[in-house]
């Protein structure tokens, strides 16, 4: 009897443990909607912090192998200066350059804060930053406002899984209801894209044209294995809360 109720309770344990899902491990990205600060964590632990303007709203404190990326020091809210100065890791402070260690790779590139600007290797108007770790091609692309890719830079985007990418930025000479942003993605057609700064009027726009996902938390998961099959929007945070019911979005399941 005793053997029997062991058996039992062995199988039953078994079943629980088999109903449970599995945590995949993967990377995460966090956004709170609408702005360009960013951070990512690779599945090793290592976090990328891109554009901290506002280093109270900095979700983890940095470590010494972390990794600190700004598109452009000129404007405020993709920088501040005693977060960059202070911080403990490597940096690529509006310049072009490469990181690279053990599970990931950083390229930064040139890019055009609006038409007309300067490509320039160091202290140009913007740069786009390449992340590629755990099996995944991540892209920030800060203030670009270009009106297409360059041939230079189109090799590197080939292939771009996650984009976190502006749309409406009066400053980029990109006001509600451009093409340029839109554009741009399109040149590319990433699988994911995040966006930085966008307001109602485009995000009614972008959810038009790409699939909808919203994540009412800041932040989501990725994997190589659930990358989804053509070009779709992730409205993240306050934006992911406020617009999920109206445009009809899906949950993106973390
Ligand atoms: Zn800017
Ligand atoms: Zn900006």
């Amino acid at each position: 009897m005793k053997t029997k109720i062991i058996v039992i309770i062995c199988l039953l344990s078994a079943a629980i443990s088999c109903s449970k899902k599995p945590e995949i491990p993967g990377i995460m990205i966090f956004n709170y909607g609408s702005i360009p600060q960013t951070e990512i964590e690779t599945v090793s632990g290592t976090r990328i912090y891109i554009d901290v303007a506002d280093p109270q709203m900095v979700i983890k404190p940095p470590k010494a192998g972390d990794i600190l990326l700004i598109t452009h020091s000129h404007h405020p809210d993709h920088y501040n200066s005693v977060f960059a100065d202070s911080f403990p890791g490597k940096k690529l402070i509006a310049e072009e350059g490469k990181i690279e260690d053990a599970g990931y790779k950083i390229t930064g590139l040139k890019a055009l804060h609006n038409t007309g600007d300067q490509y320039l290797s160091k202290g140009g108007t913007d740069y786009i930053f390449l992340i590629e770790a755990d099996g995944v091609k991540i892209a920030h692309f800060g203030d670009i406002g270009q009106e297409k890719f360059t041939e230079e830079q189109l090799p590197f985007l080939k292939g771009l899984d996650v984009a976190l990418m502006q749309f409406e930025n009066q400053y980029s000479g990109m006001p509600a209801g451009s093409d340029k942003g839109y554009n741009l993605m399109k040149e590319i057609q990433p699988k994911i894209i995040i966006p930085t700064h966008i307001q109602d009027v485009s995000i009614k726009k972008a959810c038009g044209i790409w699939k909808p996902y919203f994540s009412v938390k800041n932040g989501v998961k990725i994997t190589k294995d659930i990358l989804p099959g053509s070009t779709s929007f992730i409205l993240m945070g306050y934006n992911g809360s406020i617009y999920s019911k109206e445009l009809n979005a899906q949950q993106w399941d973390n």
